[in-house]
């Protein structure tokens, strides 16, 4: 895509702090880290969320994030990390080229994540039953 950031930055026509690269996935430095060391894994293929991704590229985006977060975890001695995809607009997605957050954590760094809420009688039932037919 020519108007696509991040596939301009994968035919290297914007700079990036690359993290590690094969023929599949690339993995760079966020611009904006939530924490530093805070990484950007991507398809080479233009897709616009992870449910437009092969299961292959998508086993190999994991592959990679498993291999780079332990290296995160030792290059910024981070406590912890946190895997993060948006997909869609409503769910935060910023840039259209699919993509996945390795967030480096510290111990008391002051993120919080997204509070949880309940269920009524009977409606996780409902709501289990909801999803599990499309699978
Ligand atoms: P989203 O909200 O779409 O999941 O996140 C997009 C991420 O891409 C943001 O965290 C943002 O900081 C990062 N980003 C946007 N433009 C650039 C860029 O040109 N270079 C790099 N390295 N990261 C970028
Ligand atoms: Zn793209």
């Amino acid at each position: 895509m020519t108007d696509c950031i991040f596939c301009k930055i994968i035919a290297e026509e914007i700079p990036c702090f690359k993290i590690y690269e094969n023929d599949k996935v690339l993995a760079f430095l966020d611009i904006m880290p939530v924490n530093k060391g805070h990484v950007l894994v991507i398809p080479k293929e233009h897709k616009e969320t992870i449910s437009d991704l092969s299961e292959d590229i998508f086993k190999e985006m994991m592959a990679i994030t498993q291999k780079i977060a332990k290296a995160i975890i030792k290059g910024v001695n981070a406590d912890g990390f946190n895997i993060n995809i948006n997909n869609k607009e409503a769910a935060g997605q910023v840039i259209m080229h699919a993509h996945l957050h390795i967030v480096p954590r510290s111990k008391g760094d002051g993120l919080k994540l997204w509070p949880g809420g309940s269920y009524e009688e009977g409606e996780a039932e409902k709501v289990k039953q909801d999803i599990v037919k499309f699978l």
